[in-house]
């Protein structure tokens, strides 16, 4: 197995800082991968080159990856260009291979990490292999599974393990493919500050236009590192078209950033508070998007309620919504007082929005 050539900045890391990993979501051909890897490659600037093998697709009948095949692509990939390269693995039995191949690192999906047997058999089958592994978050918001497999794969004896935030699936999302909820992030570099942390804006964004913006995020949030899916042919890509980026855009996007000068981006050095204030900005800007969010189906049940001539004011569903939230406030340590203040704007906010809609249609 090749190790990963880098040279560590301040602290002795195992990783480079910022670590840039891209390359296709899937591997398709032997020359995709050859020239998706030299492209990169002659950027200076990728520290590592990742393809997906076996991809593990939601619904059936989709391209489930070439499988044993691509392997040895990846190896003449790394021998003629020298990045090393990343597979994704979800059973023991690609553990295996990956490791006959000489694949540098591998990373969990987001769709294995929800599953403690998986990510158990793939700790079992590296024991005693001290590869760099990447876990991704799981599917759904759920930081106890995150942590979970960063557990099993330390009690396995892995030391090069990193997270990889791809953010979290939430039904009828549709600005993100997968709502970042940052917070979840910053509280995962929280509970293991010795990890590195890496951002793939590409599963987040579903798409490119926002993909720089996520990016500059991560970063200003003190991420280590970033896994963007690039394509020689986006258009063409068997798996995630929509999300990935040719080489160009990729240099484009990556000379954009602005990368934050090393005091202030090393996790040693960032004193705590900064990290808990970010914390609390990343949910008071989800709660003004829930808000709004909220708002929006006021603004539909105005319209019925003018359709059906019924008052905009519900005195008793109104008492009951306080009587539970006190109740519920009560148990998260939420004092009554702040439950009435709290719960009275949203109402008034809520009912003058009813009262546009009765006021300005119709009429
Ligand atoms: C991938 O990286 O191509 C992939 C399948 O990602 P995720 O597990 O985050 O969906
Ligand atoms: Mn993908």
């Amino acid at each position: 197995m090749t190790s990963i050539q880098h040279k560590p900045q301040s602290e002795n890391h195992w990783y480079q800082r910022p670590w840039i990993i891209s390359g296709p979501c899937s591997a398709e051909s032997e020359a995709q991968i050859m020239q998706g890897a030299k492209e990169l490659a002659a950027l200076g600037k990728i520290n590592l080159f990742r393809a997906g093998i076996w991809k593990p697709r939601t619904r059936p009948g989709l391209f489930e990856g070439v499988g044993a095949v691509g392997l040895p692509w990846l190896q003449a990939a790394k021998k003629e260009t020298g990045l090393p390269v990343a597979i994704e693995v979800a059973t023991s039995q690609q553990v295996d291979l990956a490791l006959k191949h000489d694949i540098d690192v591998l990373w969990i999906g987001a769709r294995t990490t929800v599953n403690p047997f998986s990510v158990q058999e793939i700790a079992d089958a590296l024991k005693g292999v001290d590869i760099p592994v990447l876990i991704k978050n799981p599917i759904h918001a759920d930081l106890e599974l995150w942590s979970g497999a960063v557990e099993r794969l330390t009690q396995a004896g892995l030391s090069k393990i990193a997270l990889v935030h791809r953010g979290f699936s939430s039904y009828g999302n549709s600005f993100y493919r997968n709502a970042p909820m940052w917070h979840l992030a910053i509280e995962m570099k929280l509970r293991f500050s010795h990890l590195p942390i890496l951002n793939d804006p590409s599963h987040i964004c579903g798409r490119t236009d926002i993909l720089q913006a996520v990016m500059q995020k991560a970063i200003d949030l003190d991420f280590d590192g970033l896994m963007i899916e690039s394509h020689i042919h986006p258009q063409a890509a068997w798996s995630d078209a929509a999300q990935q980026v040719d080489t160009a855009t990729l240099a484009t996007i990556l000379n954009q950033i602005q990368w934050r000068n090393e005091q202030i981006h090393s996790p040693l050095v960032l004193d705590e508070i900064d990290l808990l204030r970010q914390k609390i900005n990343q949910i008071d800007e989800e709660i003004l998007h829930l808000l709004a969010q909220r708002m929006k189906w006021v603004e539909t049940i105005g319209e019925f309620k003018k359709e059906n001539n019924i008052t905009i004011l519900q005195p008793d569903r109104w008492n009951e919504i306080i009587r539970v939230a006190i109740e519920k406030g009560n148990l998260l340590g939420l004092s009554k007082k702040f439950i009435l203040n709290y719960y009275t704007a949203i109402h008034l906010e809520s009912i003058s929005h009813q009262k546009n809609i009765m006021d300005h249609k119709n009429i």
